[in-house]
């Protein structure tokens, strides 16, 4: 375990205030510079941000975290449910005797459940076919 001072000193011995707990990613070594007023940290390692607080305020940084687009929770969610149903249509051609292919590996998608007999093909088409 680091051994961090708790605390900074200066002035000659004149002035003792509570020192900054942050340390270098670099170096290891401890910031020098004094924490906030009731904080473990400096302003430069965060002592400033308390982060969103408010119900609108976590919205608007969600909203503000978006950098591209291509990575929304809408986007990610509609691409799973795309690889369910690419998952989904290769079970079925094992199941049918399709193919011999190997299965695709790899962490399968939300709500993901093996189909291995007739009735379960049978009951995703009727759900997703018919009724979807
Ligand atoms: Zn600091």
């Amino acid at each position: 375990m680091l051994y961090t001072e708790k605390l900074l000193i200066t002035a000659g011995g004149k002035i003792s205030c509570p020192r900054c707990q942050a340390l270098s990613k670099r170096t290891k070594l401890q910031c020098g510079r004094p924490s906030l007023k009731g904080k473990q940290v400096c302003d430069f390692h965060g002592g400033k941000s308390t982060g969103p607080r408010t119900a609108e305020g976590k919205e608007r940084s969600r909203q503000a975290h978006i950098k591209s687009g291509l990575y929304t929770k809408e986007s990610r969610l509609r691409d799973s449910s795309a690889s369910l149903t690419l998952a989904q249509l290769e079970d079925m051609m094992h199941v049918l005797n399709m193919t011999t292919a190997q299965r695709t590996r790899g962490p399968k998608p939300l709500n993901y459940k093996r189909l291995t007999t007739l009735d379960d093909v049978r009951d995703v088409i009727i759900s997703t076919v018919i009724l979807g």
